[in-house]
């Protein structure tokens, strides 16, 4: 191809802007095509809320601690950067993980799968919930599937198939755990779509997770010795912000600019005026936005109002998580899982905690442990100081763990409006944003805010903006 080199813009750093910056750089190559991409990342990090930090000789992660293998392209990401051989999966001793009830961490029964159980024994002999409770989640197995058609919250489907109990004890902690969210506003199609299918197909969920599992199982089995290689959840040996530096190694350092916060942004003929802070605006041939939808919204105002209009509307919760590094000897708890999650009906300050020394190997020395807190959610304690909320989860640190004496380290990070939420209807608006999208070219949105929170899915609608981005560049290049 001839011509003036085409011109790229990312707005963002974090993991979307990153991999969006590095495919277009890749595919642009690949295909011929002249193109000089920057990124704009307003803080002075590259990562967004990926942060890996090394303290008291751990590990910890600030921000997302794995990603789901089942997704392809996170694994598919690591590969292509080279740092397949650095993968980490879940230590294979202790895979179970705990709930809080009254007080007390029992084990998640086996074959429990985030609502419903696929094994009747470990479910019918487990004290998580009421004898009551366990025959209402066992009439799933005779309800008739919904007739009406639509999204419907996902506390109203567990409530429909499955009872109250199974809501308040096990689905709401558990979802909590991931999206850090309210299921009674979740949209069920947008966060978790199998029980849709579960339901269509079984008609019972109980019966549909059985199906699922028998397949898993059959297929596990014929594909023998080149069977699965992966956990379901991964890591990198020396944390996920491998991922960010590997990324920004294949860029060149030029096109990275950090401390740079884009404004606005305009048609002028056929290119793009993007405003930046205090700075003289940046033209470019084609955009990528991979920013949160709020700063999104308002970049993109002046192209399209009502694209803004529904960015803008997008809600966003809050979480903090906090590391906390002990000696071994300090915590009389085995950590013989990966970690618990704590129901909201049990009042706790605590949304979730993560054994991270057990669950991932290389994160703390032998002679230590590292426990990382989740709090916030629907249930924030967000007036408190820093170290109030460290006081308060080292006091239910105490009561469910028996942790004694000060942490060696307790480090401490605020997600202020960083956990999209996915509510009711979240789909159709994300539906209405691609058409309108689909209207102006040369622009693409990229990020959790659409299909998908986690890191894969961020990794995936990069992808797919910077091919959308190319085609553009490449019909007006040629
Ligand atoms: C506490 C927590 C735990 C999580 N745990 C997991 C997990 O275990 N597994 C998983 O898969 N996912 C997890 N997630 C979700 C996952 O981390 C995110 O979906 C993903 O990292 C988002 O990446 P992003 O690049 O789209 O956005 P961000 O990481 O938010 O990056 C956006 C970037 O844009 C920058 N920016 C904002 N405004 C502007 C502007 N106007 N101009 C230029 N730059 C701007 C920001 O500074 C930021 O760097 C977690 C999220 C949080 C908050």
């Amino acid at each position: 191809m001839t011509g003036r080199p085409r011109r790229a813009l990312v707005l963002g750093g974090g993991i979307t802007g990153l991999v969006a910056c590095h495919r277009l750089i890749e595919d642009a190559r690949e295909r011929n095509i002249p193109l000089e991409v920057s990124l704009l990342e307003a803080s002075g990090r590259l990562g967004g809320t990926i942060q890996t930090v090394r303290e008291a000789d751990c590990l910890m992660e600030m921000g997302p601690d794995c990603f789901l293998s089942v997704k392809p392209e996170g694994v598919a990401l690591c590969r292509e950067l080279g740092l397949e051989s650095r993968l980490v999966g879940t230590n294979p001793d202790f895979r179970r993980s705990f709930i809080l009830r009254k007080g007390r961490l029992l084990p998640v029964p086996q074959g429990f799968y985030l609502l419903a159980p696929s094994s009747f024994l470990p479910f019918l002999t487990t004290p998580i919930f009421s004898p009551l409770g366990k025959l209402r989640m066992g009439l799933d197995l005779i309800l008739p599937r919904r007739k009406e058609s639509g999204d419907e919250t996902l506390a109203s489907f567990v409530k429909r198939r499955l009872g109250r109990e199974a809501l308040e004890r096990m689905a709401q902690p558990m979802i909590a755990g991931i999206y850090s969210a309210d299921p009674e506003e979740l949209s069920l199609e947008a966060t978790m779509p199998q029980f849709i299918e579960m339901e269509r197909d079984y008609r019972s969920v109980i019966l549909g997770l059985r199906g699922r599992m028998r397949q898993m199982a059959r297929r596990e089995q014929s594909a023998g010795a080149s069977g699965p290689r992966y956990g379901l959840f991964m890591t990198l040996d020396t944390g996920l912000e491998t991922l960010i530096d590997a990324l920004a190694g294949r860029i060149p350092g030029a096109s990275l600019q950090t401390g740079t916060r884009a404004v606005s942004m305009r048609r002028e003929g056929d290119q793009w005026q993007v405003a930046v802070e205090n700075r003289r605006p940046i033209t470019a041939d084609g955009v990528c936005i991979a920013l949160p939808a709020g700063p999104a919204g308002g970049v993109v105002r002046e192209v399209s109002p009502k694209l803004a209009e529904i960015l803008g509307d997008t809600p966003y919760g809050s979480v903090a998580t906090i590391n906390f590094a002990f000696r071994r000897d300090q915590v009389a708890h085995p950590l013989d899982g990966m970690g618990f999650v704590v129901p909201a009906v049990e009042g706790k300050t605590l949304m979730a905690c993560s054994f991270s020394s057990t669950k991932f190997a290389g994160r703390a020395p032998e002679e230590k442990v590292l426990l990382r807190a989740f709090v916030g959610g629907a249930h924030l304690h967000f007036g408190l100081s820093d170290n109030d909320l460290i006081q308060k989860v080292l006091e239910e640190f105490s009561a469910l763990l028996g942790v004694r004496g000060a942490p060696e380290a307790a480090r401490l990070q605020r997600y202020q409006g960083a956990m999209v939420q996915y509510r009711l209807g979240h789909l159709d608006r994300v539906r209405r944003m691609e058409e309108e999208i689909a209207r102006i070219p040369g622009l693409a949105l990229a990020g959790g805010a659409y299909r998908g929170v986690g890191i894969p899915d961020c990794a995936a609608s990069a992808n797919e903006a910077a091919a959308r981005l190319l085609d553009h560049l490449a019909a007006r290049a040629a």
